[in-house]
């Protein structure tokens, strides 16, 4: 169980993102441009889904922006990450922002070995990008849907623009992002991705580009998806 539940990682990918912690939540930090796309996130998720009355799942949710975000609009929410660092920065935060989130450090293996067909919605935001597996994390993200859910994801086209606007322009020339925080063989094209959801079983409903300028810190979705990009995917009923 053990093999299965914690393969599916990178440590080094965990320890680079454990050292941004302690400055998650600094808008003008290394998760800067988190923050700065974090609400046309939210805004998309909810305007799928009755957040309210949802029990939605975090996946790789790292210090929290979207999770907390999620449960301001009402969902019950569930963050994991497999950063302990960053996961107990998540846990500190809720005490400035006064919300409710189940933060746990927990592989999406283990959630969805542990609470199976139990979420109304799944995020998993720029996280497939740094998993060996990624045919084996879609397969639990859909485990982790109840019938007719949806799962929500995004993450960075593999793209020369992408290379130049997420490697060279935010690692090398605004130096927004430590160098090093993204392999660019590890980007998935929008039809390779759709490809491995439907083969875990899901319908893919929509894809937008995600617009980001970070000279005016301006994000919007948008119909250019090389560089950004979000999607939603239902289980079938
Ligand atoms: N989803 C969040 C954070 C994205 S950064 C957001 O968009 O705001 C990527 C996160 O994935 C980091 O917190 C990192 O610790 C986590 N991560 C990397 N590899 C992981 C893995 N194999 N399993 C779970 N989390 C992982």
């Amino acid at each position: 169980m053990t093999e299965t539940t914690t393969a599916n990682v990178s440590p080094d990918e965990i320890a680079r993102f454990d050292k941004l912690a302690a400055r998650w939540w600094d808008p003008d930090g290394e998760s800067r441009p988190l923050h700065d796309l974090n609400p046309v996130r939210a805004a998309y998720v909810a305007a799928r889904v009755d957040l309210p009355r949802a029990k939605v799942a975090d996946v790789g949710c790292g210090g929290g922006l979207l999770s907390e975000a999620l449960a301001r609009e009402g969902a019950q929410v569930t963050g994991i990450d497999l950063g302990e660092k960053v996961i107990e920065v998540a846990k500190l935060h809720l005490f400035e922002s006064e919300l409710k989130v189940d933060y746990r450090v927990q592989s999406s293996a283990a959630l969805a070995a542990s609470e199976p067909s139990s979420f109304d919605a799944v995020c998993c935001m720029e996280l497939i990008e740094h998993v060996p597996d990624p045919v084996a994390l879609v397969r639990d993200l859909a485990g982790l849907l109840k019938p007719g859910a949806r799962l929500f994801m995004s993450t960075l086209n593999r793209t020369p623009a992408a290379f130049g606007a997420a490697i060279l322009g935010a690692e090398y020339v605004m130096r927004l992002l430590p160098r090093g925080t993204h392999h660019y063989a590890q980007f998935l094209k929008p039809s390779e991705l759709g490809r491995l959801l439907r083969h875990a079983g899901l319908e893919l409903e929509d894809v937008s580009g995600l617009a980001y300028n970070p000279l005016t810190r301006k994000a919007s979705l948008s119909r250019i998806t090389a560089v950004n990009y979000l999607l939603s995917a239902r289980k079938p009923a």
